[in-house]
């Protein structure tokens, strides 16, 4: 018999409703069930935050939110396999990336919100124009969250979407993706066994086109923090305008890395290959466009094939297999789709890695790498998801830049250089929220990340990433020392 996965409300797990498979891409194997959540469970969940938030915001402050979450991050990690071994069955991602990089990396995240004093409830401030007078600039939570997100990085998503928001006083309701929805739920468990109220974070499972929906439709939430598809995205915040409703959108990336001829090559060979086809190219800042310069080009790419040959593919169970397994079986079929248009295009795919060992029904995608791209075409400017690297040679500064801003997207860029002051040079030019300079992919949890142009709006972890679940209030404290109350009243009230 196979697991029901149901919905947590109010700390209770509710398993009735529409069934959805959950299947393995690793080898096709039916998981479980999750319960597609209707409008009135979305609503009952909505409420449970609601009334848990009311008591929750005033009965706790920074100090006491950050004792849980850290009771939390211990919990996690002492269960640490058996996230990295859900997280892998659900998504694919090889059980070594998992093990050494999502779960302890979301894991060191839940600890720096444990332990960040950046982030203040208040601050004092003065009225230069009332002297003598006091204002207080409080940090107020927006109240019920609702947190949606994606399929490619569940755990480390479920992380961002939760913990900032709570450490700022807030109340959530998360929706993971319908197709990866198990170590959300597992932190959503923990979060009950670490001692956080019932109700304050409340996850409901379903599609997005129903249960994702109904969760942004309703006028019982605060604030909607999404994280997806640029396209979700749009509809995410038009619905949002419809109620007023603050957003925040973490959406895709077409990420460029450039090489310079003076860069350290054997690094930034492998540095562009982890930019890439870390979780087989199913990452929001995966690097899917190499710019590198002309001079260089053949005997960098020979480094790259080089690596490229020596990758093990197999199941992505095993701990000595390099390449995950694409998640969803619409995605491979999207990568599919893009490079026979691209090929048709004058498009040529000149490396394409020789796969074996997969379990026979799993959903797995070569390492690919294509050349002779033309400028405008769709795989230089819509987000392919998938272990693709297009290569694009550039010969001066400013062609490269221009090369990397050619895109409607602006997530993410590395630059490769050991000419630090050119490097730098070159990162205040590239319109993206993260630029790494000789290295890609290493998150940092007191760095906010976000997008710039179609990769979004708003920023996640580090200070900015907190604040974006707050609502400024002022408090003006008044004394009329100055008598300036006098002067302005009188404006009104004459000489009474
Ligand atoms: P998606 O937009 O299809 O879905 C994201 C989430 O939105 C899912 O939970 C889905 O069920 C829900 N959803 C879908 N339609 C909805 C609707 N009409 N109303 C409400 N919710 C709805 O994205 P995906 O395919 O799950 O994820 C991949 C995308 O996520 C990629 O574009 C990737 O770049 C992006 N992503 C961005 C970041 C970032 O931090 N910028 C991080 C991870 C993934």
């Amino acid at each position: 018999m196979n697991s029901i996965y149901g919905n947590i409300i109010n700390g209770v797990e509710e398993k009735e409703g529409e069934k959805l498979e959950v299947r393995s891409p690793v080898d096709g194997s039916l998981i479980g069930y999750i319960i597609n959540s209707s409008r009135e469970t979305v609503e009952r969940a909505i409420q449970a935050s609601r009334n848990a938030f009311d008591k929750f915001y005033i009965s706790s402050d920074i100090k006491s939110r950050q004792k849980l979450i850290e009771k939390l991050a211990d919990i996690v990690q002492e269960k640490a396999d058996l996230y990295s071994e859900l997280e892998s069955k659900n998504t694919g991602k090889t059980i070594r990336q998992s093990t050494f990089m999502d779960i302890p990396v979301a894991i060191s995240h839940i600890r720096y919100f444990a332990e960040t004093n950046e982030f203040q409830f208040q601050r004092k401030i003065t009225h230069p124009e009332y002297p003598g007078t006091e204002g207080i600039i409080q940090n107020a939570p927006m109240g019920v969250v609702a947190s949606i997100a994606p399929w490619n990085v569940p755990f480390l998503m479920a992380v961002w979407k939760i913990i900032p928001p709570v450490l700022a006083g807030n109340a959530v309701v998360i929706k993971p993706s319908h197709y990866t929805p198990l170590t959300a739920m597992e932190l959503v468990k923990d979060i009950k066994t670490a001692g956080f109220p019932d109700g304050l974070v409340n996850l409901i499972n379903g599609t997005g086109k129903s249960t994702g929906n109904y969760l942004i439709e309703s006028d019982n939430i605060d604030m909607i923090s999404f994280t997806g598809s640029t396209s979700t995205g749009s509809m995410v915040m038009q619905k949002a305008a419809k109620n007023i409703k603050k957003v925040t959108l973490e959406l895709g990336g077409k990420s460029p890395n450039i090489v310079f001829s003076d860069a350290d090559l054997d690094h930034a060979a492998k540095g562009i290959i982890f930019g890439i086809f870390l979780n087989s190219g199913q990452l929001c800042e995966s690097a899917s466009r190499l710019i590198v310069e002309e001079s260089i080009t053949q005997t960098f790419l020979s480094k790259i094939e080089g690596h490229l040959n020596a990758f093990k593919s197999g199941n992505p169970m095993d701990f000595d297999t390099d390449i995950s397994a694409i998640t969803i079986p619409e995605q491979r079929e999207k990568i599919e789709v893009m490079i026979e248009k691209t090929v048709r295009a004058g498009g040529k795919v000149f490396y394409s890695k020789k796969m074996e060992g997969m379990p026979d029904k799993g959903i797995y995608f070569p390492p690919t790498l294509i050349s002779g791209i033309k400028a405008g075409s769709e795989i230089s400017d819509e987000e392919i998801f998938g272990p693709v690297l297009t290569v694009y040679p550039f010969r001066t500064e400013e062609e490269a830049i221009s090369l990397a801003n050619d895109t409607k997207y602006g997530l993410a860029a590395g630059i490769w250089s050991s000419d630090v002051k050119r490097a730098g040079r070159v990162a205040s030019m590239i319109n993206a929220g993260t630029v790494w300079i000789n290295e890609y992919h290493l998150l940092s949890a007191a760095a906010p990340r976000g997008g710039f142009k179609k990769s979004g709006i708003g920023r996640e972890l580090g200070l900015e990433g907190i604040l974006e679940y707050t609502q400024t209030r002022h408090i003006f404290y008044g004394n009329n020392e100055s008598g300036m109350s006098d002067v302005a009243y009188s404006i009104l009230i004459k000489s009474q």
